[in-house]
């Protein structure tokens, strides 16, 4: 408990620090970096980037030496296809996410994207071909226009507003009292978590990276933003190299593969048919999840008739 109180106080001062102004999850990430002391080899070249293969060989990575995280992961996302990881909470999911970021480095393996082994690229290099949508965004304390422009500052009024259309959040913008002027974040206009979302979708569709890390929200979303999301994202994701961290598996049927993550471990893998065949863990919380549904479904319609 000693050892895990220091890298989260730490992340939490960190987070305190940039919530004061900036605020974007990739910021904080070139932040923590600083610190965590990432740092390019002497020898680092630019990214040579293709259509952004990635591969993973037997990773294994721990924050701390004592606990194990990940132990020995091997998968591809090929490029232009879709890889979606699933398991429980705490079993290492948003850690492959922070490893392809560069975020920290791993103890042995090897990561690499078109062939590149990304400890041997300039982090720069590597990260302005990573578009990344986190489960919360922050916002800058500026304008809409301007938390969609960050993800391509050369933009014009008329791709901001394409962006905004394509994440599905071109309405909402527009019955705003500024419209795309309409300051928002901290000391502006309170956004809720899946319009905030819909705007950092709206500025990676902007950015039109190669590759696509997106860490699907949760809980907190009704079902109509969900499915607006998630039709955001399937038009933001296709014909991209994209690793989708999902915990709603009904976004992940469609997916060329599905890794499920367990204490580290890659505990089945396949496509959803494969998976409901094996009858296993994806199995089950397959079958948990759509029970849950449905009894929310029948509690609705019940409060519908009342
Ligand atoms: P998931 O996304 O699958 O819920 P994570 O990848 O976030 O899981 O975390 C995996 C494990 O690593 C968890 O046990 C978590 O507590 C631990 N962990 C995550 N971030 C840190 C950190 N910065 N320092 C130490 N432990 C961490
Ligand atoms: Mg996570």
């Amino acid at each position: 408990l000693l050892q895990l109180s220091v890298p989260l106080n730490f992340i939490g001062f960190v987070y305190r620090e940039i919530r004061q102004g900036l605020t974007d999850i990739e910021q904080m990430f070139d932040l923590l970096q600083v610190k965590a002391e990432v740092t390019d080899a002497p020898d680092a070249v630019a990214l040579d980037i293709g259509r952004g293969a990635i591969s993973f060989k037997d990773v294994h990575f721990a924050y701390d030496p004592a606990r194990p995280i990940l132990n020995g992961i091997s998968f591809d996302v090929p490029a232009g296809k879709t890889v979606a990881v699933v398991g429980p909470s705490g079993a290492g999911k948003s850690t492959l996410s922070r490893l392809l970021y560069r975020f920290y480095d791993i103890q042995s393996g090897s990561i690499s994207v078109d062939g590149q082994d990304i400890r041997n690229v300039t982090q720069k290099s590597l990260r302005a071909v990573i578009g990344m949508v986190p489960q919360d965004t922050v916002l800058f304390n500026d304008t809409v226009a301007y938390n969609i422009r960050y993800g391509k500052p050369a933009a014009n009024d008329t791709e901001v507003k394409t962006a905004a259309e394509i994440a599905q959040i071109a309405h909402f913008i527009d019955m705003l009292p500024e419209g795309f002027d309409t300051k928002v974040g901290e000391r502006g206009l309170k956004l809720s978590g899946g319009e905030k979302q819909r705007v950092a979708i709206a500025r990676t569709v902007l950015k039109a990276p190669p590759i696509l890390i997106l860490d699907e929200a949760t809980s907190a979303l009704d079902t109509t933003t969900e499915r607006e999301i998630q039709a955001a994202l399937d038009v933001v994701s296709q014909d991209r190299t994209t690793l989708v961290i999902a915990h709603r598996l009904s976004t992940v049927i469609g997916a060329d593969e599905i890794i499920v993550l367990k204490s580290g471990e890659i505990a089945e893998r396949g496509t959803h048919s494969d998976l409901l065949q094996k009858n296993g863990l994806y199995a089950s919380m397959w079958n948990r999840q759509r029970e849950a549904t449905q009894a929310e479904e029948h509690l609705k319609q019940v409060r519908e008739n009342d």
